[in-house]
């Protein structure tokens, strides 16, 4: 579970090169920029991005925030503008400045440092692309225009799975591919990496932008029907617009089979164990033995299918619906998926609508900075292995690993204290505790690349071998010993994950910098700002998706029925409280559906708290420019979430996507006791809680 969304920062999301390009939010960098000390030499909040005519009890989030958001003007390449999105500036700037390096060098072929070079040149490449037109597409399209029968489209359909999804670790549920694979450590095997099948087949982000009645969504398929003629007519094809309305009434059908994202949170309804051999009795209409062989995944004897009842759906639409319409979506979803590294013409249709109309973003990136996160994407702990080495000291690394340890150590004795919870179930949990993986800045080890194959003339064959590389790598893990302490981000990520088979968690360097992690700041701005975020990661391991692992990251019932059921409770109140909040007059923040982040968002701030309590030794926190030393915490960490954004993009997230706005993760701090005589917060006020409505999981 990562620390924010993918589409608000440049985190790496394999294979989803084509989609990110456009989400990916990060821009040039900004001089006036939420909290940003790393500039100045403020050390600790930015009193000069508050609001101190808003009363904390009211908007704490305008309180610490509110100048920033009134003099900040969303630049118009962007959906949004904030702490993340800066750091993401910064760590972007400093990965071209590693990139450029990489160019001038001249490295010799086949080393890392001269793909990474040849790659970054080949999607700067914007003359060879032109000239070359829709000619790298050519041999995929053929195949799929040679496509005879129901058997072969079922093997293209399997040629076509890539490792693009990813349920509990980067929270990706998205694949325009009919299905997606994750390849993890098992359910109820966690020593061994198993295969997880999830759904696919759309190219907007969700089922609730094909299904959903309202006016909204309603033009937005409107103009997507137009977007897939156009794509189809730019790429040669005549008819188009019979030819878009079948995409789309085929997708729509498929989005009728998806289950909605809060559902796919509950992994105890996506510990399916299939066989390879249940697949034709549990989901007729698709010939599996040939998608499986179309997918080398022929002699993988068991899958798990996450959900079963969308295999079975998608499935026997394979059955359903025409050849034809099948080969016509199969081009349409390759063109789309590279039209960002095709001609202007389809790359600028692309972002017509999945940039401007989806997220509400004016204006591309410049091109500097989208070839920075295909290279991240690609080759990303390549440049992020020397990113650690420039831009991470040891004495930052030992700095953090002493926060971690005091925050850890809160956790442990809030465990201690909880009196709801039997002296067995706190037994795990803190066994929990003792294996968690911590990596701070960067990984022990480096993925290898040396047997994939860069080109600096061929783009597109760079992401389609690269893709395939990432599923390659994949696959050949199947049954394979876990390596527990791999990491799903790079250094250079601005995010953190944790990553809950493998009872671990990251932090990346790019992330501990200011404004979250400054060494010469104030021990309450630090817990404040990267604690909670650390506390936050930590939080995850004992969330509602969390809680079902055990020590070894297995799912296993730890609980007792009465400890679950406490828990369970708590929670539901803590979804109610969420429920209630309402970005827009017509849209509610979905409390089940962002119910784990905001369990870690609620769980990390009472730890970091607990750990910088723990870390003054007794001694008084000081004073600066009028603030106490609990006030600094508060309001550093309502700083973490400064941000504006434009409304499709929230829109967005709220449908999307499993993290609550920005605003509402700041509110969070009325469910801590110590806010209130911090701020003399008193009833009344907008965001005043009475003690028993305070909610306190762990
Ligand atoms: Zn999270």
């Amino acid at each position: 579970m990562r620390l924010i969304p993918n589409f608000l920062s440049q985190t790496f999301v394999r294979a989803a090169v084509g989609t990110l390009l456009v989400f990916a939010s990060f821009a040039a960098y900004s001089a006036d920029t939420a909290k940003d000390a790393a500039k100045t030499d403020i050390h600790g909040i930015a009193i000069a991005n508050m609001d101190p005519s808003v009363k904390p009890g009211d908007n704490f989030y305008e309180y610490a925030n509110g100048d920033w958001i009134k003099r900040t003007e969303i630049p118009p390449d962007r959906g949004r503008i904030g702490v993340f999105t800066t750091l993401d500036d910064l760590s972007n700037k400093r990965t071209l400045g590693l990139i450029d390096e990489a160019v001038k060098t001249n490295a010799p072929a086949g080393s890392s440092t001269r793909k990474i070079a040849d790659l970054y040149t080949s999607y700067m490449g914007e003359a060879t692309i032109e000239a070359k037109g829709l000619s790298p597409l050519r041999a995929q399209l053929d195949a799929i225009a040679a496509i005879h029968d129901k058997h072969e489209l079922a093997r293209a359909l399997g040629e076509s799975l890539r490792s693009d999804v990813d349920a509990l670790n980067n929270t990706n549920f998205h694949t325009a591919n009919l299905f997606g694979l994750w390849v993890a450590p098992g359910f109820s095997d966690s020593d061994h990496y198993a295969a997880y099948l999830m759904q696919g087949g759309l190219q907007m982000p969700d089922r609730e932008y094909y299904l959903a009645d309202n006016d909204r969504m309603r033009n937005i398929r409107t103009k997507y029907q137009a977007h897939v003629s156009a794509i189809l007519k730019l790429a040669g094809f005549t008819d188009t617009d019979a030819r878009a309305q079948r995409i789309v009434e085929l997708e729509h059908a498929i989005a009728e089979k998806h289950i909605s994202l809060a559902e796919n949170e509950d992994i105890k309804k996506a510990n399916n164990l299939w066989k390879q051999t249940d697949f034709d009795a549990k989901a007729p209409g698709l010939d599996w033995a040939e998608y499986f062989r179309g997918a080398g995944l022929g002699s993988q004897p068991n899958f798990i299918v996450w959900q079963p009842t969308a295999f079975a759906g998608e499935s026997a639409l394979v059955a359903s619906t025409e050849l034809e319409t099948w080969k016509d979506w199969l081009a349409f979803h390759l063109i789309d998926a590279y039209a960002a590294i095709l001609p202007k013409a389809l790359a600028d249709e692309r972002f017509a609508f999945f940039g401007k109309i989806l997220a509400g973003t004016p204006e591309q990136r410049p091109r500097w900075q989208r070839g920075v996160v295909v290279v991240n994407q690609l080759l990303g702990d390549a440049v992020g292995q020397i990113y650690a080495q420039r831009y991470f000291s040891p004495e930052a690394k030992a700095q953090v690993d002493a926060m971690v340890a005091n925050i850890i150590a809160a956790f442990r004795r809030r465990i201690d204290a909880l009196s709801w919870m039997d002296p067995a179930t706190k037994a795990e949990a803190q066994a929990k505790l003792t294996t968690l993986y911590v990596g701070i800045g960067y990984p022990e080890h480096w993925h290898d690349y040396s047997t994939l194959e860069v080109k600096a003339d061929d783009i597109f064959g760079n992401l389609w071998r690269g893709r395939l590389s990432d599923y390659h790598h994949d696959v050949a893990r199947l049954g394979h010993a876990v390596d527990r302490k791999e990491w799903s981000m790079h250094p250079q990520t601005v995010n953190a994950v944790n990553l809950p088979l493998q009872n671990a968690l990251s932090s990346p360097a790019a992330i501990l910098q200011p404004p979250f992690f400054d060494p010469l700041a104030p021990a309450a701005v630090n817990y404040g700002a990267i604690g909670a975020v650390i506390g936050h990661e930590i939080s995850h391991t004992f969330d509602a998706e969390g809680s079902a692992f055990d020590s070894k990251g297995r799912v296993r019932d730890w609980w007792t029925a009465s400890d679950s059921a406490h828990f369970k409770a708590a929670t539901a109140r803590l979804a109610a409280q969420y429920d209630t909040y309402k970005p827009f007059p017509d849209i509610s923040v979905n409390g089940e559906q962002t119910l784990d982040e905001n369990i870690a968002d609620n769980a990390g701030i009472s730890a970091a708290y607990d750990g910088y309590r723990a870390s003054l030794a007794g001694k008084p926190a000081p004073i600066q420019d009028g603030f106490t030393g609990d006030q600094q915490f508060f309001i550093a960490f309502g700083q973490d979430w400064g941000s504006k954004s434009r409304e499709a993009l929230v829109r967005q997230q709220v449908l999307t996507d499993p993290h609550s706005p920005s605003e509402y993760r700041a509110a969070g701090v009325r469910n801590v006791d110590a806010w209130y005589p911090a701020f003399n917060v008193q009833p009344g006020e907008k965001l005043y809680l009475a003690p028993p409505d305070r909610i306190q999981i762990w």
